[in-house]
């Protein structure tokens, strides 16, 4: 008989760390605790129960127990709680839920995989209404039970994180008038400010109340009052600001407790005992690009910590190169996918960094395909090495394909001069000869070099209250169906006849509809002499999406005579 491995914890970190052990050799005596009803399921397909695209609750399970049995000879316990580690003796404590049977388990090794739990917090009158969090596939039936049994279409959900919002896109794909409440003034932290806008707008078209910069003060019965006033009428409240690490165990066995308050580990995934490991959300983790500790709720990283820390009990190996948190987002007909570093986390983070981004909108696939459409895709590189520091892409299309390629490119040190020589497949139905990812370091290094200026569409509201110099290089047609007000049209079919028309003595601001036209009318002006210049990045596209939502919400005068969307 080999060595006696127990694991907390059944689902992300937890079962992947079971199967690669007993990969590793026949002869461990594995068993896996679970305090809920399953293990193996998937935490991230939750959300969409509740449109039904998973149809029945159970789909979500990905393995049962017997099969963990049959198949890996791995002994899983569900509805069994570990309630304390016992260092001295290396034993767990283990409650049965069932019977409320204690019993001792001995262990030679220990993993800890029991990820994050949902926060609620103590807020006056919650006890007024029913609150649901969204951990496991017990939360997601129940909640879906209730809001069908519901004798009005109102759901609240508290929260504009990933989960808020995957949840406020099912239920209002299901049918339901959902408020979507959240406290900062943008919803999915990982997009910028510029790019965000454009969930806030498809939030909107699908009449999910989105509701910004307002924070929950209270609860009445069957309601929410928020610090505006404002109150929104819903008996069911889905509670989605964040997570906490599950730490209490870890703590009562008197291991350290990280600065982040999540567990610390070594780079194998070993705490301060070396008999115990800790994975997945409960960890803290190293951020390659922050050179900082940091708290990480993603699947990805916890299959990929698990592995490592049973690699480490193996004996083998291991390299741990951080994270730098890669993730997407699906927000009805759009994706979002984001990577690394963004501009306000550099803020809020005081990243000491010089950098610049590259944005531009190009189309997702060759522009004769009837389904292409254009691709939002915003780039920050390190000032002056070009180090690639982050991306977020936004689009109908593959935006994952972009960002993946640019989250590769981080964790091999990639610069914008890699991204011109990438090879990446091609043919019309999936992307275009030259890929987004070849134009940023195109754009990238041409900004880096010099060649132009540019400015971004979050500054055009300023330059249009200061009567600036803009000039739409759209032809006339696309100007009269929306242009920016009191911008000049000459389109660039006409600007090397009409350069008379431009000052020279005041800086002159250029777009087009993604920002492509308008580059090269910028390089046309710089080679004619012009030395003020500035490329409108994003340009009339990027622009009303930036603009829209806002203009809506505060009902203030839009600076576009319509918008474009398309
Ligand atoms: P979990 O997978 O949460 O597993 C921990 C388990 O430990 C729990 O089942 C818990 O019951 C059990 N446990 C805790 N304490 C004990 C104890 N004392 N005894 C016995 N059992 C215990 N990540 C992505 O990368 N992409 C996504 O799209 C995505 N979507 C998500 C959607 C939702 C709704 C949620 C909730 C999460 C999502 N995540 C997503 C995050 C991802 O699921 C987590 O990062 C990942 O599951 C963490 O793995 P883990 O093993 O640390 O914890």
């Amino acid at each position: 008989m080999g060595r006696k491995i127990l694991i907390i914890g059944g689902v992300a970190g937890g079962a992947s760390a079971a199967a690669r052990l007993r990969r590793g050799s026949e002869e461990e005596q594995i068993i896996m605790f679970e305090k809920g009803p399953h293990v193996s399921f998937s935490n991230c397909g939750l959300p969409y129960h509740l449109s039904g695209v998973i149809k029945e609750a159970e789909d979500l399970v990905l393995m049962d127990p017997e099969v963990f049995l049959k198949q890996y000879n791995i002994d899983v316990r569900v509805n069994e709680e570990v309630l304390l580690i016992d260092r001295t003796k290396k034993t767990v404590r283990v409650k049965k839920s069932a019977t409320g049977e204690e019993y001792n388990e001995t262990y030679d090794k220990l993993i800890l995989s029991p990820g994050a739990f949902p926060i609620v917090p103590g807020i006056e009158g919650i006890e007024k209404v029913n609150i649901f969090t969204i951990r496991n596939v017990v939360d997601i039936d129940r909640l879906n039970r209730f809001v069908k049994n519901l004798d009005t279409n109102e759901v609240t959900v508290i929260g504009g994180g990933y989960v808020g919002v995957e949840v406020a896109e099912n239920l209002s794909e299901a049918g339901y008038h959902v408020s979507l409440i959240e406290a900062t003034n943008q919803i999915l932290r990982p997009f910028d400010y510029d790019m965000v806008q454009i969930f806030h707008k498809v939030l909107m078209d699908h009449k999910v109340d989105l509701i910004l910069g307002d924070k929950v003060v209270k609860f009445e019965e069957n309601g929410v009052v928020l610090s505006s006033g404002k109150k929104v009428s819903s008996p069911a409240v889905v509670m989605a600001i964040g997570v906490s690490p599950e730490v209490h165990l870890a703590k009562e066995a008197g291991l350290t407790i990280g600065e982040t308050g999540a567990i610390k580990v070594d780079k194998n995934y070993q705490t301060s005992d070396s008999d115990i490991y800790a994975v997945g959300d409960a960890v803290e983790v190293y951020h390659a690009l922050t050179h900082s500790l940091t708290k990480l709720s993603l699947a990805g990283p916890a299959l990929k910590q698990a592995r490592t820390a049973v690699d480490h009990i193996n004996g083998k190996n291991t390299v741990n190169k951080g994270y730098i948190g890669s993730s997407a987002i699906k927000v009805f007909e759009y994706n979002g996918a984001s990577t690394g570093l963004n501009e306000s986390m550099i803020k809020a983070f005081n990243i000491k960094v010089n950098y610049d981004i590259v944005r531009i909108i190009l189309s997702d696939k060759v522009g004769i395909m009837p389904d292409a459409a254009p691709m939002h895709f915003k780039l920050l590189y390190e000032v002056p090495t070009g180090k690639l520091l982050g991306a977020q892409a936004i689009g109908k299309g593959d935006v994952t394909k972009r960002v993946d390629v640019i989250a590769t490119a981080i964790k091999f040190g990639g610069t914008l001069e890699d991204l011109k020589d990438l090879e990446l497949c091609y043919a019309p139905p999936f992307t275009t000869a030259k890929d987004i990812v070849n134009y940023a370091g195109y754009v990238g290094s041409n900004l880096l070099n010099g060649d132009y200026k540019q400015i971004n569409v979050d500054q055009v509201r300023n330059l249009v209250e200061n009567n600036s110099i803009i000039i739409d290089v759209r032809e006339p047609g696309e100007f009269e169906r929306g242009h920016i007000k009191g911008a000049i049209n000459i389109p660039l079919s006409q600007i090397r006849g009409r350069m008379e028309e431009i000052p020279k003595d005041r800086p002159v601001y250029l777009h087009c509809r993604t920002g492509q036209r308008s580059y090269n009318a910028t390089l046309a002006l710089q080679n004619s002499g012009f030395t003020n210049v500035y490329n409108i990045t994003g340009s009339f596209l990027g622009l009303s999406f930036y603009e829209y939502y806002n203009d809506k919400v505060m009902d203030r005068k839009s600076i576009v005579t319509e918008y474009n969307f398309n």
